[in-house]
C-alpha cells in the first residue's frame, strides 16, 4: 500500500525535493560511506560530560523554562487524506497540512516512534521543571497541520522546541540529521541561536545513542532547510531531527527499541539543558 509517504522525512508536499538530494544510491554509497567512517564521532562543540555538576542548583535546571516538543505526524493522518492534503502556506511556499510519515518494513510507523520519543522527552523535562507544550497530546488523531503546530510552539512563548522525526531514506543509508532552519523573515532572529541548539543535539546524540550522522543525507548530520513550514515560521529557536533511517533494517532496529528511544530523549533533554542553562545536566546511571 501507498499509504505512507515515501519521504517522511519532511513535513509535507516539499518532500520531493529533500528526498531528490539523495541522489543516487548506488553512486553515492561508497563516497558517503567513506566519509560517514571519516566523521563518524567527529564533534565540534565540547561533550555532555562536559561542565557536569552535582550541585543541589541543577535538580531543576528548568524551572521556569517552556519547551516545545512536536511529534511529527499523527497515528490516524492516513485515514483522512482529505485533511492531511489541503494546502498550507509554509512561509516561502504551499506544503501539505500534513503527512502520514514513513514506517520501518514491519509496520511500526514513524507517528508512534515520535510520540514515544515525545513522552518519554516530555517527562524528562517536567521532572527538571520545565512546562512542556506538545503539539498533540496521543497517537490516534489526525494532524494537526504543520503551520498550526508552529502556531501552538510560538503562541506558547517557549524558549526552545524540538521536532521529533525519523526518516524514510534508501535502504542503504543509515544516520540521524538535524534539519535547521534558514533565514526567511519570521524566523529571523532565532536562525543564530537555532543553529546552536542544533550543534548541541547533534553533539548529544554521539554521546547519549547509539545512532550516528546521516551518511545519505546532509553533511555530517546537518542540513539546511528552507521549505518546511516547522522551521520557516516558528518564532522560537528549534530544529528538526531525523533520528535516523526507518526504511534501512539496522536503524529500524534501533528506532523501534525501547531503551534506544529513551536514549533519544535523553540526548534531547540534554541538548535542551545545555541551551537553555548553557551547561550540560549532569549524568544519572547514563
Ligand atoms: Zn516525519
Amino acid at each position: 500500500m501507498r499509504v505512507l509517504a515515501p519521504c517522511a522525512a519532511v513535513l509535507g508536499a516539499l518532500a520531493a525535493s529533500g528526498c531528490a538530494a539523495f541522489g543516487s544510491p548506488s553512486a553515492a554509497s561508497t563516497t558517503d560511506h567513506r566519509t560517514f567512517a571519516a566523521e563518524r564521532g567527529h564533534g565540534t562543540s565540547p561533550g555532555p560530560g562536559a561542565g557536569r555538576s552535582s550541585s543541589p542548583a541543577t535538580t531543576r535546571p528548568l524551572a521556569g523554562k517552556i519547551v516545545g516538543v512536536d511529534p511529527g505526524h499523527n497515528g490516524l493522518n492516513y485515514t483522512d487524506p482529505a485533511y492531511i492534503d489541503r494546502q498550507i502556506w509554509n512561509g516561502r511556499e504551499w506544503e501539505n497540512c500534513n503527512t502520514t510519515g514513513t514506517a520501518t518494513a514491519s509496520g511500526y510507523t514513524e507517528a508512534r516512534f515520535n510520540f514515544n520519543v515525545a513522552t518519554y522527552l516530555a517527562a524528562d523535562l517536567r521532572a527538571q521543571g520545565a512546562k512542556v507544550v506538545l503539539t498533540r497530546h496521543n497517537n490516534h488523531g489526525i494532524g494537526p497541520c504543520v503551520n498550526r503546530r508552529a502556531q501552538i510552539i510560538d503562541h506558547s512563548g517557549a524558549d526552545v522546541a524540538i521536532d521529533i522525526h525519523a526518516d524514510s531514506g534508501p535502504s542503504w543509508g543509515r544516520g540521524f540529521a538535524v534539519l535547521e532552519p534558514v533565514a526567511d523573515g519570521p524566523n529571523d532572529k532565532i536562525i543564530a541561536p537555532a543553529l546552536r541548539f542544533g550543534r548541541y543535539v547533534h553533539s548529544a546524540f554521539l554521546q547519549y545513542t547509539p545512532l550516528r550522522p546521516s551518511d545519505y543525507y546532509g553533511h555530517n548530520g546537518y542540513i539546511f532547510r528552507n521549505n518546511l513550514a516547522g522551521l520557516n515560521l516558528t518564532t522560537v529557536p528549534e530544529v528538526l531531527i531525523e533520528c535516523s533511517n526507518m526504511a534501512n533494517s539496522a536503524d529500524a532496529a534501533l528506532l523501534t527499541s525501547p531503551s534506544v528511544q529513551r536514549k533519544i530523549a535523553q540526548a534531547l533533554d540534554a541538548a535542551i539543558v545545555r541551551f537553555l542553562t548553557g551547561r550540560w545536566p549532569s549524568r544519572s546511571g547514563g
